[in-house]
């Protein structure tokens, strides 16, 4: 006899509990599962924890439009919640007069999606917010600010369980069959759990697998293979450094990067206990697994970090952690914009597919879970 549930949500990571806390919230029977031991072990563990103002996307893009509207909503979540954040703002700085044109370019990418409170400042006004600042120019954002994630994910948990959901660990989806004729409108899931294998039937599934979501569409029977993204063969690691010692800036500083980077350049965020950390750097490595931070790379760190904090002491840098970006394209591709494949773009009812929630996913998971709602409705 197969068990039959409402909704079944196929990762515990910020953007999984996310979604879940939403369908629960509208009153569906949710059930989340998740491969690991526990939630929040994978990248919504390993990233910056900064939540972005929406500075750097395309305009009309998903992660422009999901980014602005889902600060706007964490903020609030947060004090709601009571979850540890800090609105710190952050400076985004130029070294030369030819970064001061992409800064310009920034700005104006800025305005197009609606982020409107960033002030130009000249070198000598920086550094009268910052002291140890090196720059020509820069652009400040006040709306930018540092989060809990893991504070952030209890809470939406929590959400979760009061309204009746449930989570379970130790349970990986192996596969996903839908539009089978013995399935009578459902998607059958099977799991792996602790115990053995188990088969589910849900009226509603969303894969929020993160960096195993694209493998899952590949284990999706009934969905059309043009939604299938190739499965990665390189991996984007981001690595970071940490200080020892005081943080010597008290907003987070990020260099001007190309406009088709990979990552935000060598930056510095600082956590909610003032340490500073720098990073992340981009590393394609072979599996998704490899999340070891080469301590050798603290040189090329520095040479970055003296750009702008010509201060920074000798040996002052730390190996840290790295995190992987859940990409959809690969190196030396332009960064793609987050998917979100509902019954509208694969014609499967029921089944939503999060695919290549990279940053901003984090600022975003609430106005993501809004979505997936409105794709399954
Ligand atoms: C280096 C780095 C820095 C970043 N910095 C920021 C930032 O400062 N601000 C920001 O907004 N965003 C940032 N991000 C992005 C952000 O971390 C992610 O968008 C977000 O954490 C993605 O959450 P998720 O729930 O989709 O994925 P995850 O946290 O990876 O969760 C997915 C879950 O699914 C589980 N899973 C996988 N396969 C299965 C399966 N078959 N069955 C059951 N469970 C499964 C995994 O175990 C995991 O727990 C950063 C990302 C990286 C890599």
């Amino acid at each position: 006899m197969i068990e039959r549930v409402d909704c079944v949500v196929v990762g515990a990571g910020v953007v999984g509990l996310a979604v879940a806390r939403a369908l629960a919230l509208a009153g569906r029977e949710v059930l989340v599962l998740e491969a690991e031991d526990s939630f929040g072990t994978q990248t919504s563990a390993r990233n910056s924890e900064v939540i972005h103002a929406g500075i750097y996307y395309p305009a009309g893009s998903l992660k422009a439009r999901l980014c602005v509207q889902g600060r706007d909503l964490l903020y609030a979540y947060c004090a709601e919640r009571g979850i540890a954040h800090r609105r710190c703002g952050k400076l985004i700085v130029a070294a030369s007069a030819a970064q001061e044109q992409e800064l310009r370019a920034i700005q104006a990418r800025a305005a197009a999606n609606g982020v409107a409170d960033l002030q130009w400042l000249g070198g000598d006004q920086a550094r009268a917010l910052e002291p140890q600042l090196q720059c020509q120019a820069a652009l400040h954002s006040p709306s930018t600010g540092i989060i809990d994630s893991h504070g952030l994910m209890l809470a939406l948990l929590g959400d979760v369980q009061n309204a009746g959901g449930l989570l379970v660990t130790h349970s990986k989806v192996k596969s996903l069959v839908a539009r089978d004729k013995h399935a009578q409108g459902t998607i059958i899931i099977e799991v792996a759990g602790a115990d053995g294998d188990t088969t589910l039937a849900a009226r509603q599934v969303v894969n929020a697998a993160g960096l195993g979501a694209i493998a899952l569409t590949h284990r999706t029977q009934g969905l059309p293979a043009a939604c299938r993204p190739p499965l990665p063969t390189r991996w984007a690691r981001g690595s970071y450094f940490t200080l020892a010692g005081r943080a010597p800036f008290a907003r987070l500083i990020y260099p001007v990067v190309e406009r088709d980077s990979a990552s935000l350049g060598v930056h510095l965020t600082l956590d909610l206990g003032e340490q500073a950390r720098f990073g992340p750097d981009v590393q394609w490595v072979a599996s998704p697994d490899d999340l070891q931070v080469d301590p050798a790379r603290a040189a090329a760190f520095a040479a970055e970090v003296r750009r702008y904090w010509p201060g920074l002491p000798d040996g002052a840098l730390q190996a840290g952690y790295a995190g992987m970006r859940p990409k959809l394209t690969g190196p030396g591709e332009p960064a793609a914009d987050f998917v979100i494949q509902g019954p509208r773009e694969h014609g499967v009812p029921g089944l939503v597919n999060l695919l290549g929630i990279e940053s901003p996913g984090l600022t975003s998971c609430l106005a993501i879970a809004d979505e997936v709602l409105m794709r399954l409705d």
